[in-house]
């Protein structure tokens, strides 16, 4: 007996995470219907990327975001893989899950912005959400399976391309820098997020979000190795971790195929890179951001929206060149006293909070 192809919609197919994932699905051991691929606005690119006469290519044009939203909300698909960057990623992550929909999540701003809404609405229409970012996919796996309540989740982070820095010189870091990922090749928003560890600030808040657990039982390690993706302790004691090469092609891997396991082309263990595995906790002074992700989820309501929406303003204005490397944070963190309002009960208030910080933060680069 044949089974159907695996339907599937790729949102962001021309980024780091979106070309990946079209590399996973051509490896796939299971047949694939890719329905749609979406890009801001490389149209032709997307045509080069994908050959499959079944499926629509999309840009985020305003016509085309509209028909997009349109397609996702009807639910002909099995799965959609979430690879926008950035707040723009929010609305196409409702449709989905408003359809009932299974979501491969990469666009960790949706949770950041909107966990409070997108989770029950995953619970609500059986939709179940796969996390794509390795630190969640890690600890997604060695939840599988598992009803123990879980102690403490350790989410572990490379430190990002600043971590050996004299912290006398970190405030003057040039973008260059910030950009030269020791581990990882990612965009450019997520590399510069990692040098001030604002994704791992991002990070700790997706994982509240999809784990159900609160701030305190989430703590951060700096791994320089990017070996070990995250780990959970249990409260019995027992440590779970899920291992392998710094390659988003195996959190992918595993969340287009769940819930099954599928074989891959994949190396996971590798002697040399698996030699010397260091953990140690990482210095307050050189990464402010880690304490916005607590006053965030301790603020609730719109606070996760403000401090993405005011982080994506300040990234653009560090590779302007208008700000220097500290002010990042320091942006982040006047937005968060300054943008969240009392109540925020649906996703047009997300989008208000997001709206509103921006205008604070390009304000206080107006006087900068
Ligand atoms: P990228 O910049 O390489 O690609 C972004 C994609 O989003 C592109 O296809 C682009 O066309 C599309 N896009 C940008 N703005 C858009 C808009 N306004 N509307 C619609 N589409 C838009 O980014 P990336 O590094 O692939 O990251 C994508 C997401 O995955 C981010 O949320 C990031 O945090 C997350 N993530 C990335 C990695 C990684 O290794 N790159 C790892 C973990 C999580
Ligand atoms: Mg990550």
């Amino acid at each position: 007996m044949t089974s159907s192809p695996r339907r599937i919609i790729i949102l962001g197919a021309t980024g780091t995470v979106g070309v990946r994932a079209l590399q996973i699905i051509e490896e796939s051991p299971v047949e694939w219907q890719i329905c749609a691929v979406s890009a801001h606005s490389q149209g032709q690119q997307l045509g080069s990327l994908v050959s499959s006469s079944t499926a629509q290519y999309l840009t985020s044009s305003s016509s085309e975001h509209q028909s997009l939203i349109e397609l996702l909300r009807t639910g002909d698909y099995d799965i959609c893989l979430n690879a926008i960057v950035g707040a723009a990623g929010l609305p196409f992550s409702e449709a989905v899950l408003s359809a009932g929909c299974d979501l491969a999540l990469a666009n960790k701003e949706s949770l950041v912005m909107a966990g409070a809404i997108l989770m029950p609405l995953a619970a609500k229409n059986s939709a179940t959400i796969v996390p794509v970012d390795s630190e969640h996919s890690a600890i997604f796996q060695c939840l599988n399976g598992e009803d123990a309540p879980i102690k403490q989740l350790f989410l572990t982070a490379s430190g990002g391309a600043l971590r050996d820095m004299p912290l006398d010189e970190l405030a003057s870091a040039t973008p260059e820098q910030a950009l030269a990922h020791p581990n990882w090749s990612m965009g450019p928003r997520i590399t510069i997020d990692s040098a001030t560890m604002m994704n791992k600030a991002f990070e700790i808040i997706e994982a509240h979000w999809l784990f159900g657990v609160d701030a305190a039982q989430i703590t951060v390690l700096l791994h320089r190795q990017s070996v070990i993706h995250s780990m959970v302790e249990f409260i019995d004691g027992s440590v779970i971790a899920q291992l392998g090469p710094p390659d988003m092609g195996f959190p992918l891997h595993y969340a287009l195929h769940y819930p099954t396991r599928q074989k891959s082309t994949l190396n996971g263990f590798d002697a040399g890179l698996f030699s010397e595995l260091s953990l140690r906790q990482p210095e307050d002074a050189r990464f402010p951001a880690l304490a916005l992700a607590h006053q965030a989820i301790e603020a609730g309501g719109d606070a996760g929206a403000v401090l993405n929406a005011a982080d994506e303003i300040a990234v653009e204005a560090f590779l302007a060149g208008d700000i220097s490397f500290a002010d990042i944070a320091m942006l982040c963190e006047g937005a968060l006293h300054n943008c969240c309002a009392d109540s925020c009960d649906t996703i047009d208030d997300v989008l208000a909070a997001d709206q509103r910080s921006r205008e604070y933060c390009k304000k206080q680069l107006s006087f900068a």
